[in-house]
């Protein structure tokens, strides 16, 4: 087994531990194919990504598991311009660069955003948890077409 997707296997059983959430084959496989893909992917891919090995899961028992994997932090949703709800594994504090267009999603790690002065507005009467930027783009792929 690879080091980094024995990696992957610890901090899956590390963050279901801490969150009180039982470890199963199928959420393992789940969590796997989110991690690996980085495209943010929707509840289908993933099913599509697993479905080869694990042949009795179905698609309602993705969409459940990630809404589980959610709700106790340990992934993230990215919604802005789809469809369908898109999951994210990288739970540090990143941005993103959309495409309106194919409607890819790139992390954007960029220290000098982590730096945005909080506007007071939103400081006023709320508890600030944290905040992602969302740049809007036009892809390179996209404009070649
Ligand atoms: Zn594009
Ligand atoms: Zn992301």
């Amino acid at each position: 087994m690879l080091v980094e997707e024995q990696k992957i296997i610890d901090e899956f059983f590390d963050k279901c531990h801490e969150n009180a959430l039982n470890v199963t084959p199928q959420r393992l496989a789940i969590y796997k194919a989110l991690v690996k893909d980085k495209s943010h992917p929707n509840p289908e891919t993933i099913y599509k990504s697993i479905k080869p090995d694990y042949p009795t899961i179905s698609l309602a028992t993705v969409y459940k598991t990630l809404e589980t994997f959610e709700k106790k932090g340990i992934v993230s949703v990215v919604t802005p311009l789809h469809d369908t709800v898109r999951y994210d594994a990288e739970m540090h504090h990143h941005h993103h660069i959309v495409c309106v267009k194919c409607k890819k999603v790139v992390d954007l790690i960029d220290n000098d955003l982590d730096k945005f002065p909080i506007p007071k507005s939103v400081l006023k009467g709320n508890q600030f948890l944290n905040y992602s930027i969302q740049f809007n783009v036009v892809c390179s792929e996209c404009l070649k077409k």
